[in-house]
């Protein structure tokens, strides 16, 4: 049994999923819009799953594909950090999948089903499924 599922079997109740991947969840998150693209003044408190989605982008995947635990994570970026611009990517967030509001989720024409669906989850759980979000079929 790999690591991953061993942790994984602590948090999950049902039906085993595909992969996730570990995110770090404030003890009191404030659940606000932190996409950077979004025009929203970012200020008002949204509700995962119902106001609030999830983002998870292909680049995100690819990087913690490798790296699924928290702990694991951190590892690799301080073995990269001398090497490449591991902090470039802390910077830029793209070591979390982001969170924000219906406006950001429509302009990045996600499936909203999908993208409310793991934001619940991963407030809930702390574990983020490893695939991008699906985009909506048609708009
Ligand atoms: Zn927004």
């Amino acid at each position: 049994m790999s690591l991953w599922k061993k942790i994984f079997k602590k948090h999950h109740i049902g039906v085993e999923p595909a992969k996730y991947f570990e995110v770090k969840i404030p003890s009191s998150p404030r659940f606000l819009c932190s996409d950077k693209a979004c025009p929203c003044p970012g200020k008002e408190q949204l509700i995962p799953g119902k106001t609030g989605f999830l983002f998870i982008s292909k680049e995100l995947v690819q990087l913690r594909a490798t790296a699924l635990t928290y702990r694991e994570f951190m590892s690799k970026a301080n073995r990269n950090a001398q090497g490449r611009g591991i902090t470039v990517f802390l910077e830029q967030g793209v070591y979390e999948p982001l969170f924000m509001c219906e406006q950001a989720a429509r302009k990045r024409g996600l499936d909203f089903a999908v993208a409310a669906a793991d934001a619940a989850y991963v407030f809930k759980h702390g574990w983020c499924p490893l695939r991008p979000t699906p985009k909506q079929k048609s708009i």
